[in-house]
């Protein structure tokens, strides 16, 4: 079995950015092409295919759209030639003519997007837009959540998986009442609610097992994030101290909360009464460590850094950790060059000042040649920058959302760029 890979926040982050461009992207009739391609596929087996789609074309009546939808095609036959092996995820091409400036302006723009988890379906769509419900799919969390119902006369085991929820299964138990009928003895009868009692939990503990374990080893390429435990009554807080079911899954209790029912009605109660929990939790991950970040900043442990300069420095020393990079951060790195001498130059400015900047440019005049023979030789969002230098150089990276608490605060107060390090630099 193939390792089930676990998409990393700055993976999806890519991911969502090539969508956003990709969205945007507008063309004729059925001029944009989008092609899924499962990494099992025999590459001869697609081309055979895009052979065929390119006969089919050659019927399509409008001139414009015919001469587009084959030139398309065209490109994606010979992008493949190119490719030796598929990876293991597959790949996915976009392909299509985009007028620069209405009709007759079209240009021939491709897309090449590597998914950060398997494409499983073989798919071929021309239309006059991209086709990208697979890649937002994949931006959906995987992550599962176990949500438990449970008090004296019963429990209910779920699951919570994006938005979809999965009752499970459904338990009542013996217990009895609260009050004893008349003629048996108070303490008989406490003792039969106890036994009971005992019994219920073993049973609830089994089907915990049952239901969450597997989840706990992932063996549908899920993760068991937490679990949370509802009901009426002190029920609840004796089955989630008790030991009836696993210790893996007791360490992933995340929170216990009062509900009115035992049934689905309390498993939505339950949802409902957690909804910041549940919504913030893919947060908590990235939250702890920007706490942990402004710990070291605040007691000043030598540990923590923070703004683009001072990660450079540090990232080409190899000494990051982990670097934090808020979603918020709306910067370009551009590379200037001289195209008579080669000097070339690398800065950082925000994403709206650049045409700005490109109309003048001619204004720039080579600090090693006096030539104004300048042009922007490469043009990268910040964030996929230092990543990329990030992941080259072995260390973690985290995108930090915008809308947390501690977010909001790394944002304002550390300008959405920090790291914590490896080991405590001296020299600072
Ligand atoms: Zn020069």
């Amino acid at each position: 079995m193939s390792e089930k890979k676990d998409p990393k926040s700055f993976e999806l982050y890519l991911l969502k950015k090539r969508i956003d461009i990709l969205k945007k992207k507008k063309g004729y009739h059925t001029a944009l092409i989008s092609l899924y391609i499962p990494g099992n596929k025999t590459l001869s087996d697609v081309t055979n295919y895009l052979k065929n789609e390119y006969g089919q074309a050659s019927n399509i009546k409008s001139k414009s759209n015919r001469k587009n939808v084959m030139d398309a095609i065209t490109s994606i036959i010979a992008k493949l030639k190119v490719i030796k092996t598929l990876p293991e995820e597959g790949i996915a091409i976009f392909v299509g003519a985009i007028p620069t400036n209405g009709a007759g302006t079209e240009k021939l723009e491709s897309y090449i997007v590597l998914p950060p988890e398997n494409i499983t379906t073989f798919r071929y769509y021309c239309s006059s837009e991209f086709y990208l419900d697979p890649l937002i799919e994949m931006l959906r969390p995987k992550n599962v959540f176990g949500l438990i119902v449970i008090d004296r006369s019963g429990a209910t085991f779920a699951t919570l998986q994006g938005s979809t929820l999965n009752i499970v299964q459904n338990i009542s138990s013996a217990v009895p009442g609260k009050h004893g009928k008349g003629g048996q003895s108070q303490r008989r009868f406490e003792r039969l609610i106890e036994q009971a009692t005992s019994e219920f939990f073993i049973r609830a503990g089994e089907h915990m097992n049952k239901i969450y374990l597997p989840l706990l080893e992932g063996e549908e390429g899920n993760k068991l994030e937490g679990i949370i435990i509802g009901g009426s009554g002190p029920t609840k807080e004796k089955f989630a101290e008790s030991n009836v079911f696993d210790y893996r899954l007791k360490e992933k209790i995340i929170s216990i909360v009062d509900v009115g029912y035992n049934d689905e009605a309390g498993i939505k109660e339950l949802i409902k009464k957690s909804e910041d929990l549940l919504e913030n939790f893919q947060f908590i991950k990235e939250r702890n460590l920007v706490q942990k970040f402004m710990m070291h900043i605040a007691k000043d442990t030598g540990y923590a850094i923070y703004g683009e300069e001072e990660i450079r420095k540090y990232l080409n020393m190899g000494a990051i950790d982990v670097l934090l990079l808020s979603e918020n951060l709306d910067y370009i790195r551009v590379q200037i060059e001289c195209n008579n001498c080669g000097w070339n130059e690398e800065q950082t400015m925000r994403s709206q000042e650049f045409s700005k900047f490109e109309d003048k440019i001619s204004d720039i005049h080579c600090p090693k040649c006096n030539s104004s023979l300048i042009s922007v030789k490469s043009k990268v969002d910040l964030i996929e920058y230092l990543g990329n230098l990030a992941e080259s150089v072995g260390t973690r990276v985290e995108i930090i959302s915008g809308s947390t608490e501690e977010g909001g605060q790394f944002w304002a107060g550390f300008g959405g760029l920090g790291a914590i390090l490896r080991y405590k630099v001296e020299d600072k």
